[in-house]
């Protein structure tokens, strides 16, 4: 069952996206060689408690950690542990909050320092889907045209789209309806309300779109251990229209980038 939410409900849940966009933003800094995912995984939990929410994974369906830490071969739900970041790496970083019962949960894949060229690639490639299929997240569109626009967008450039990993709606549960996958056809499945809040997020492989289970129970992981990218934020239909309620604008700010790209999708100017 869809939930739509009321414009209050929407502006609550832009809080508890923008702890998660800040605490992104925080690690952002932090991210390089020498560094371990378990540090900076301690330095999200401090962080989101600081900001009056709480970590939106810890204990959700009993997993052990604030952040999901996955990287390079890693595609998502990867535990955080003491193995140190290398230079060439990336490290996908997935980060949930919770403040005033609401879930905010998105995702950012970081180069540790200088990456070889296919692989920077496939983070601009997989980057630029998730705006791609945001721009189809409106009143009159279904499920399907959000799918089909990143599965175009990056299969025909070569890149695997996972198929078992899916998008989903959010609210007072991590993971409501719908299921918003990656891939899909145009005019098919559930069609959007006004009010509307989902979490897209396109997992991306530069290789084979098949992937693997590590005994762990948790990490997923590209079948032929080629890389894999991953980028979500957290979109609510206002006036018809997707409105981002998240943003990397954080991360960009740390990491002393400009960018465009979430402009069209924000009324109201973002104060840093
Ligand atoms: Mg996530
Ligand atoms: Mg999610």
């Amino acid at each position: 069952m869809i939930i739509p939410k009321s414009k209050e409900e929407i502006e609550l849940m832009r809080e508890s996206a923008l702890v998660v966009s800040k605490t992104l933003g925080m690690l952002a800094k932090e991210v390089k060689p020498g560094v371990t995912t378990l540090y900076l995984d301690k330095l999200a939990d401090e962080f989101i408690r600081d900001h009056n929410a709480v970590p939106g994974f810890l204990g959700l369906y009993d997993f052990p950690n604030t952040l999901c830490m996955s990287p390079n071969e890693q595609v998502v739900h990867g535990i955080p542990n003491d193995i140190p970041l290398k230079e060439g790496e990336i490290i996908s970083i997935d980060c949930g909050a919770v403040k005033n019962e609401y879930y905010g949960d998105h995702a950012y894949t970081f180069p540790i320092g200088e990456i070889a060229p296919e692989v920077k690639k496939l983070l601009e490639v997989t980057k630029e889907s998730l705006y791609i299929g945001i721009r189809e997240f409106k009143v009159g569109n279904r499920v399907g045209d959000v799918g089909y626009a990143i599965q175009q967008f990056c299969e025909t450039q070569g890149y695997g789209v996972v198929r078992e990993l899916v998008g989903h709606g959010i609210g007072k549960t991590m993971h409501e309806d719908p299921e918003m996958p990656n891939f899909g056809r145009r005019g098919r499945g559930k069609k959007f309300v006004e009010g509307m809040t989902v979490a897209i997020e396109p997992m991306i492989n530069l290789g084979t779109k098949r992937i693997e289970h590590l005994a762990d129970g948790w990490t997923i992981l590209t079948k032929d251990r080629m890389p894999s990218a991953h980028f979500e934020h957290n979109v609510a239909i206002i006036n018809g229209k997707p409105e981002i309620l998240s943003t990397f604008a954080y991360i960009y700010e740390s990491l002393g980038i400009s960018s465009d790209e979430e402009d069209e999708f924000r009324e109201k100017e973002l104060v840093l």
